[in-house]
Order: structure tokens, then sequence, then C-alpha cells
């Protein structure tokens, strides 16, 4: 939650309790947060309604709450499953940020987008800064320097803002995705979409399929002069539900020029380049190779306050307005369809139903 988010929440009738040093690594002091009306207190879990928070709670802090609670958080049900049974267990009822279905409806609670936004910024930029040369073209009077060249492959969220940012720093950007709409939107950035000669791979929901190892061979082969004509080099692809394809080979990596730059988003779900480590700055061959973890927490403040204004509207809609003047009551309405799609646990089950089925087996019961 950020301060100036507070007053909504108790505009729609909710005492609102912050844990003190919640907001200390988004440079939030304590003090903004009481200034705003929240109050400041570290028991608040033990009788709450719901808990928002960014990363899902700990298994002590889930068995603080009492049955019936909420918690609104990103939760990886795949890592995490640990924790969804301990949510079922408490008899807790959990939302997963990650699992709000992206309907036009629900693009003002979408925190995969807004957090993969300030990423794909974070990303062109710390391309800008590892380059030792200008992003754009320079025409001086002591000669002209040409742009770098920008490659930016995976073009969703993330990459698109990645084009956008490269593009306003006076780069020339080629990209490529794998969905076939993606090129509009590449070419829309002001950047060249890469046409191979492969089929696309539309998944359901808007989002890419898996590759065989098979076009991951043929792509890679396609993609090879790309990458070593490339001064930087930015990845963002995903599979949702599965590891980050791995686009880039270290043989791909050595192909590139001296001082050349690479930077992988995807570097903390399984990496897009051969050889990235996420959190660190390794060099393979000629280039720098820079591995995203946590990206979005490296821009804290305007990632906060977009996660924190996607939690205000998910809980708005989960808000039932009751007689008593100004008083809210957290009443998630499960035939809403972004309710139901967000919720993990609810009343002692997994309602999640890959969850489900990944922790209890496809018959079994719930434990
Ligand atoms: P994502 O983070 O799952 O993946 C990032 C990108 O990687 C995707 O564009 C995907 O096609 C691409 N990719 C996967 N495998 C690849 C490969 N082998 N090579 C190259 N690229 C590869 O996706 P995302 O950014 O969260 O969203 C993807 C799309 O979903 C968006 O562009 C949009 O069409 C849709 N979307 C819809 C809504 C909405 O309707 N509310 C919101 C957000 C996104």
């Amino acid at each position: 939650m950020v301060p100036e988010l507070v007053g909504k929440l108790t505009g729609l009738g909710y005492a609102v309790s912050v844990e003190p040093g919640a907001g200390r690594q988004a440079l939030i002091a304590d003090e903004e947060y009481a200034a705003a009306g929240a109050v400041l207190d570290d028991r608040a879990l033990n009788d709450a309604d719901l808990v928002v928070s960014v990363q899902p709670l700990a298994t002590d802090a889930i068995r603080r709450l009492r049955s019936g609670a909420a918690t609104i958080s990103f939760l990886p049900t795949r890592q995490e499953e640990a924790t969804v049974r301990d949510l079922r267990d408490c008899g807790v009822t959990s939302f997963a940020m990650e699992q709000v279905p992206r309907i036009s409806r629900a693009q003002s609670m979408d925190a995969l987008s807004s957090q993969a936004l300030v990423a794909g910024y974070r990303c062109a930029v710390v391309a800008a800064g590892l380059l030792r040369r200008f992003f754009p073209l320079n025409m001086t009077a002591a000669g002209t320097v040409p742009p770098a060249e920008v490659v930016v492959l995976g073009a969703g969220v993330a990459g698109l803002q990645a084009i956008a940012t490269a593009r306003r720093l006076g780069a020339v950007v080629k990209a490529y995705d794998v969905r076939a709409a993606a090129a509009e939107e590449i070419r829309s950035m002001g950047a060249v979409a890469i046409e191979l000669e492969l089929e696309t791979l539309e998944g359901a929901g808007g989002y890419a399929r898996e590759m065989t190892e098979e076009r991951a061979a043929r792509q890679r082969d396609l993609l090879a002069p790309y990458i070593a004509a490339a001064d930087a080099l930015i990845t963002t692809a995903a599979v949702p539900g599965r590891q980050a394809p791995m686009l880039v080979t270290a043989e791909m990596v050595e192909q590139m020029k001296p001082g050349s730059v690479v930077v992988d988003l995807a570097a903390d779900s399984g990496g897009n380049v051969e050889g990235a480590v996420s959190g660190g700055l390794v060099r393979i061959g000629n280039a720098q190779v820079w591995g995203g973890r946590n990206v979005p927490s490296q821009m804290p403040g305007p990632a906060s306050r977009l996660y924190a204004q996607n939690i205000v509207n998910l809980v708005t809609l989960m808000t039932e307005q009751s007689e008593d003047e100004g008083a809210a009551r957290f009443a998630p309405d499960f035939s809403d369809e972004i309710v139901a799609g967000s919720c993990v646990t609810h009343d002692g089950e997994i309602r999640h139903e890959p969850t489900r089925e990944a922790i209890e087996g496809s018959s079994e019961g719930p434990a």
C-alpha cells in the first residue's frame, strides 16, 4: 500500500493498519502512512479481515490469521505449494494477483501488466547504462555517431515497454515475438518486427504457447545473425506456468561485438539467455550479461504506486457497502469471474483447479 491510496480504503469504510517499516524499501516512512489515516500496528494480522501484501505471507503470519480472513498478494502457486496448503488448512481465503483474468474489466487490477511495465522500462535503461556508447544518432561538427542497435526478444507488456523506452532514447530497435499479433504492436512502437519463417505460437488468453525443442533450435539459428549484429539485446520472453524459454545460447552471445550488452529480464524464471545469472552481471565472450531479479523492486516508488492501485481496485470490487453509514464489508462475490478466477483457497478448499490437482491429485478431495 502507498500512503496516497490509504484514503481510498478508509473512504470505503475500512480501518487500515500498516506493519511498521512496511514501506521502508519503497522509501516510504511510517509517518506518511499515519498521516494518511492508517494505524501503525505490528499485531494487526491477528484480527484482520483482509491482509494485502506483495509477496505471499509466511507460514507463521498465516497461522496468526483468524479462520475466514482473506489475503491478496502475488502467489505463484507452483513455487508456493506449502503456502497454499497452509492457507487451505487455516481456512484463509486467498487471492493471487497472477490469476486475475486478463479481461478488459480487470485491466485496472492487472498487476502482472503494471509490474511488467516497470520492469520493461528498467531493462531498457539498464541496457543504455551498461552500453558504453550512445543510444541515439548524434550528428555533430566532430562527425556523426551512429545510433545503437537494440534487439528485443518477447514483445508482451514488458518487451513493448522496453522497445518504447529504447526508441525514446534514440536506438534503432528490432524485435521478435512468437505471437502473430505482436508484429503490429512492435511496429506501432517504431521498431522493426523481425519476421522469421516459423509458425506463430498463439496460446489461450492472448499468451504464447511453449515451443518444441526442434522449433526452439530453428528459432535460435534464425535469430543468431540479428543478435550478432546488435549492440544490446533485451530478452523478456515468458510462457505462463512454464520456465522461461531458452532463446539465446552462450555461443550466440559469444558472436556479439566487443562491448555488447545483454539484459535478461527472465533470468529469475529460468532465463532466456544461457549463462545469465539472476541478480548478477557476468561476462560471456565480449558481452556483459545482466540477469534480472525482482526487477520491478528496482523502481520501488512507481512499482508500489501501481501495485497499490491494482490492489485498491480489486478490494473495491470485493467490497459490499453495508446499510450502516460508512461501514464496509469485505464480501467477495464468487459468481464474479474476476473474484472466482483469482481465488486460490476458500472455505478450507483449494479453488484454483490446476493448483488443487498439483497438490491434492485429480481425484482426491481436499485434505
Ligand atoms: P508474458 O510475460 O507471458 O510473455 C512475454 C512475451 O514473451 C509474450 O509476448 C510472449 O508471446 C513472448 N514469448 C513467449 N515465448 C517466446 C519465444 N519463444 N520467443 C519470443 N517471444 C516469446 O506475456 P505478457 O506480457 O504478460 O502478455 C502477453 C500478451 O497478453 C499481451 O501482449 C497481450 O496481448 C495480452 N494481455 C492482455 C491483457 C488484457 O486483456 N487485460 C493484459 C495484459 C496482456
